[in-house]
């Protein structure tokens, strides 16, 4: 790898914990990590490669301390950010200042050190497909619903519908890096992450979060706590899946080929993994049946709420994410291989070990 001291600014999230136990097995690298809490990378504290600062980039304070960090950076990869639609809808400010404010002067600091910026986005940048808009919203032709980085435009609700606070914002930001990038030169990857599921994926309510989790920690509390999961609008959204692993391979590539990675923006998902939310409940409750020996699960409640209900108002859902992912592989030779199945029965079975199991 030719980064060989990686600076990692939300390294303590469920991405940032996959990449670290990527990262820090190659010898001779050394990372330092920010983040507000270290819950799912405490196995990491003791590695000798690993400087952790616990820390939150809001303050004046902070990003005078960041500096050094930057300057003496290889690579500098950021990770943070708040990532789940219901605090989008439900505290808008705090998910447009952590997204947005809080976070611009990375690629200020970057750009006057012209360090390498890989700044983790959004899929939520393209908003909801052209097709959606038109009558009978058909699907038939995928330049209506293909997510191409470089062409497809960024298509987002009213401003009334508070769901675009955190589209929005990694908009601006997307919109910034490559603007230090076009008037100073500093190189930049811009990632596109499609629903990375994986173990350690958010958090479980009552167990070790409050609130309302993506759809993989909403459906695995359902079946855990015995309550019905529940399909926002019937479940017709449709979202494709790539397995964590898949998605870290990809940011490896990355970090192995920096001239083929800078300037350029990805996609990382699995077109291949394509599914419905109510397929994704059907599936998840037929393994979960599987893993737990119990053919209860089999026919575990499912049950329909609206949106308003669920999310409050504001709420407006991204009705399709297809990407198309040929960056990816021409340039880092990357392809995504883990089945949805395959991948749901080995995340499942770690929440099952995390949170039955082992009682978390
Ligand atoms: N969803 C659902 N039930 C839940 C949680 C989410 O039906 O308990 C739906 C949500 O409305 C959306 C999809 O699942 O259509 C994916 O939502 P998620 O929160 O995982 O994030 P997104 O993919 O929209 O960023």
């Amino acid at each position: 790898m030719i980064a060989s001291r990686i600076l990692i600014l939300g390294c303590g999230g469920y991405i940032g914990s996959h990449l670290l136990d990527r990262v820090l097995a190659i010898p001779g690298v050394r990372v330092t990590g920010w983040d507000t809490s270290s819950a799912k990378i405490d196995n990491h504290l003791d590695h000798p490669g690993f400087e952790f600062h616990r820390a939150h980039l809001a303050s004046p304070e902070a990003i005078a301390a960041l500096e050094p960090h930057i300057a003496r950076a290889d690579v500098v990869m950021n990770l943070a950010a708040i990532c789940n639609p219901a605090e989008y809808v439900s505290h808008p400010l705090r998910v447009l200042h952590s997204n947005l404010f809080d976070t611009y002067q990375v690629p200020v600091l970057c750009a006057q050190h012209q360090k390498w910026l890989i700044h983790f986005s959004t899929s939520e940048v393209y908003g909801r497909t052209i097709a959606s808009y038109l009558p009978g919203n058909t699907y038939d032709d995928p330049d209506l619903y293909e997510l191409r980085e470089d062409s497809t435009p960024l298509i987002m609700g009213p401003i009334s519908n508070l769901r675009w606070t955190y589209a929005s914002a990694k908009q601006v930001m997307e919109r910034l890096i490559h603007a230090y990038h076009e008037e100073t030169g500093m190189p930049y990857t811009l990632v596109r992450p499609l629903n990375f599921f994986g173990p350690r994926m958010d958090y479980l309510p009552g167990h070790d979060g409050e609130g309302t989790p993506r759809v993989l920690a909403s459906f695995m509390s359902a079946l855990i706590d015995g309550t019905p999961m529940r399909l926002v609008d019937d479940g017709k959204a449709r979202r494709t899946i790539v397995s964590i692993e898949d998605a870290v391979d990809a940011l490896m590539l990355m970090l192995d080929n920096p001239t083929n990675a800078q300037n350029q923006i990805f996609n990382i998902g699995n077109p291949g993994n394509e599914v419905t939310m109510r397929e994704l409940a059907e599936l998840m409750r037929g393994i979960y049946a599987t893993i737990t020996g119990d053919d209860g699960y089999r026919d575990h409640p499912i049950e329909s709420v609206s949106s308003l209900d669920f999310y409050g108002p504001g709420y407006e859902d991204c009705d399709r994410r297809m990407p198309n992912i040929e960056n990816a592989k021409i340039q880092l030779g990357w392809t995504p291989r883990k089945n949805l199945p395959d991948l749901l029965r080995e995340t499942m079975t770690a929440f099952h070990q995390q949170y039955v199991a082992q009682g978390g």
